[in-house]
């Protein structure tokens, strides 16, 4: 993307806004815009910024729960709707909240323009609903800027070189909003929630979890791809990249959020946040072939059919262990977003022929649990501790994958959120692990 991010003068302070213009993007996510009540109140602080001298872009997400209307409208007329229509339809949501929400800052007495996806244009490629921001050019919105505007943009979408309208998958305002904040050269990101920042684990879950007050990129990324939706995991990667800083904070309050930026809080704690994903389901090849070559094509006929894997295991299977067989036999396991599921059943047949496989096994009855923080990095014990706290309350643990700042677990679903509440209490209640 061009240009990249280049302010020095970031604001690492929360606050430090004041007395000076600065270049402000604000994103208002769906609940932040549920009724017009709500928008109303959304653009009185982006008139407040306004009136403060600053240059004010807002991005908007639909209203609440539309998007997700917008999606079943489609399955009910079929299973597999088209994804290129997909998108055409999911994102008439933000266009009708992104024009409420111009008219909303006319009505509060001031200058607004809605611009959609593409009309500014925010590039991207092919892969609908789930599409990557390759460009923005910001050309109209610098204009409408130093025409005194403010500028209200469409979040979720854009579109790609043949003219399509294409969506950046569930949450992708986030996304929307720090693309268009290194774009521009913003001097701050500011991401308005239903929770008033970035918490120890998703607050609607554990009634202990706490604010953060500052998170490095890299552990935001973390919390962000294990589940922790409060920011789309493109949305970090690109605020990294760019060197946006990133404020997460209420729309329904003016308390100070969570800064997400190059460090974290100076006290190093060993873990920073728990999160859960239930977005995932786990399918098992039972019985495959264990020679060279068998794995790379499974995951490469995935890889064809543009199905992303998270977890993989490799294991000896008993039920095709037979000793007298010319070849040995292993079982491979590997979960996919369950939105994945329905193209991973139309191929997988096919693959478990090419490697021989007995059985093939569906679950979509499962959760991923996983523990973050830079501070694992320099202590050991961290995941036994983990998996102690897991057996201490009778959840069993059916896969496991690590990184240097990450352990996570895949338990039932039902243990989600006993799982998350228990390695709060152990690792972060009391305020250090
Ligand atoms: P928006 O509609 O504003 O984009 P989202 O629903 O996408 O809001 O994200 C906010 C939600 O993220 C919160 O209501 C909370 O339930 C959830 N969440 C999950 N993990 C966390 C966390 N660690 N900190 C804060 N919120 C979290
Ligand atoms: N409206 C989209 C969604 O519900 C994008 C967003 O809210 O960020 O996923
Ligand atoms: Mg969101």
């Amino acid at each position: 993307m061009a240009p990249p991010h280049t302010s020095v003068d970031a604001p690492h302070q929360q606050g430090s806004l004041a007395g000076r213009m600065a270049l402000v993007v604000q994103k208002f996510g769906g609940t932040s815009m549920g009724s017009i009540e709500r928008i109303k109140n959304a653009a009185a602080r982006t008139v407040a910024a306004h009136l403060e001298g600053h240059r004010v872009v807002v991005i908007v997400s639909a209203m609440a729960g539309e998007t997700n209307r917008l999606l079943r409208l489609a399955r009910e007329v079929t299973a597999v709707p088209d994804a290129r229509e997909m998108d055409a339809l999911a994102a008439t949501g933000e266009q009708v909240s992104s024009a409420l929400m111009a008219i909303a800052i006319h009505a509060q007495g001031h200058r607004a323009r809605s611009f959609l996806g593409h009309q500014m244009k925010v590039l991207t490629d092919s892969a609908f609903t789930k599409a990557r921001i390759k460009a923005i050019d910001a050309s109209k919105v610098q204009e409408a800027l130093a025409a005194g505007e403010i500028v209200v943009v469409a979040g979720f979408q854009g579109v790609d070189e043949q003219g399509n309208i294409t969506t950046l998958g569930r949450g992708g305002s986030d996304t929307s909003a720090v693309a268009v904040a290194a774009a521009l050269g913003a001097d701050v990101c500011e991401i308005f929630t239903d929770v008033d920042g970035v918490y120890t684990t998703d607050p609607n879950v554990c009634p202990t979890a706490r604010k953060i007050d500052k998170i490095s990129y890299e552990e935001m990324l973390e919390l962000a791809s294990l589940g922790a939706k409060v920011l789309q995991i493109r949305s970090v990667e690109m605020a990294m990249k760019y060197g946006v800083p990133v404020h997460v904070r209420s729309s329904f309050s003016s308390a100070p959020g969570t800064l997400v930026t190059h460090e974290g809080d100076l006290e190093q704690v060993v873990v920073t946040g728990v999160a859960y994903d239930k977005s995932e389901a786990r399918v098992m090849l039972v019985g495959v072939r264990d020679q060279p070559g068998v794995v790379a094509t499974i995951f490469s006929a995935l890889a064809e059919h543009n199905v992303s894997v998270d977890m993989i295991i490799q294991n000896v299977s008993v039920d095709a262990r037979d000793p007298g067989a010319p070849v040995p036999h292993t079982d491979v396991t590997f979960t996919v977003a369950k939105s994945d599921l329905t193209r991973v059943r139309s191929v997988i047949d096919e693959i478990g022929r090419d490697v021989g496989a007995a059985d093939v096994r569906f679950d979509e009855d499962i959760a991923k649990v996983s523990i973050v923080g830079l501070g694992m990095r320099s202590h050991a014990g961290v995941a036994a501790k983990m998996f102690r706290i897991l057996a201490e309350h009778g959840i069993n643990i059916q896969a496991i994958s690590t990184s240097e700042i990450k352990v996570s677990c895949l338990v039932a679903t039902k243990y989600t959120e006993l799982a998350v509440r228990a390695l709060h209490e152990a690792f972060l209640d009391g305020g250090s692990s």
